[in-house]
């Protein structure tokens, strides 16, 4: 009985979502007791690569954010799930004339880093409510990856106020991958002061950091949102 009971409690199948998302929350709930913001955090589940019958799982589980990476991948999902009550976020690269797709079917896109792709997805968007945006910067000065300057900043957002179908909500980063912890931390640490920066001139309430391998540094450092695919859907 006792063996049984253990093999229980020890015991996890490779796709057990259900106790995926638990691990998950507990993680974010121990990172914001050790965050001075003591801000509220958003799960999003990244289900690029995943079922619909995945999707459907997580969402009995309490998860209304989903993020995708490919506009087609992530509409098709989008139509057959039309029945729950989701949020769906884009996160992956934008290719020009994938514009209208996202403004259409997504409620958040969060790597925009370009002015005319902003233009593009406002024109795009008229007669919805507005979309959602988060602004990408490449917080760790890679030259291969997406995501604007930090120094750029001021310039796009400034120009974003006059884009009516547009709610600017915040910024989002992919920091550079490195094991080193002091590196990750200081990263998330100036995301989150660039962040605060622009928060009240522009309204912002979004900070989008922290997968499943650096959610607590992130969360730990004022992420209000965490995009988490593998250690969910494994
Ligand atoms: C895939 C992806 C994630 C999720 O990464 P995991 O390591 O699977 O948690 C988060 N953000 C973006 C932009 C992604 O493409």
């Amino acid at each position: 009985m006792l063996a049984s009971n253990r093999y229980i409690v020890y015991y996890r199948r490779m796709h057990d979502i259900p106790s995926a998302i638990d691990d998950i929350n507990h993680r974010i709930k121990k990172a914001q007791h050790h965050s001075p913001d003591a801000q509220a955090v958003t799960l999003m589940a990244v289900s690029k690569n995943h079922s619909v019958d995945e999707i459907r799982q997580a969402y009995s589980c309490g998860i209304r954010h989903f993020g995708e990476n490919r506009a087609q991948e992530g509409i098709g999902k989008i139509v057959q799930l039309k029945e729950l009550t989701c949020q769906w976020h884009f996160i992956g690269p934008i290719q020009a004339n994938k514009t209208q797709l996202i403004a259409q079917h997504f409620d958040w896109i969060h790597s925009v880093d370009r002015l005319k792709i902003l233009q593009r997805l406002n024109q795009q968007r008229s007669s919805l409510p507005p979309l959602n945006v988060c602004i990408q910067v490449n917080i760790s000065n890679e030259p291969q990856k997406s995501g604007l300057a930090a120094s750029e900043l001021p310039e796009l957002l400034a120009a974003t106020r006059d884009l009516d179908n547009l709610q600017i909500r915040g910024l989002m980063c992919i920091p550079q991958a490195t094991t080193d912890i002091d590196t990750l931390n200081q990263t998330f640490q100036q995301m989150h002061a660039l962040y605060l920066q622009n928060a009240a001139p522009y309204q912002l309430d979004t900070l989008s950091m922290g997968m499943s391998q650096d959610l607590e540094a992130a969360v730990q450092h004022g992420s209000t949102m965490v995009r988490v695919g593998r250690a969910i859907f494994g």
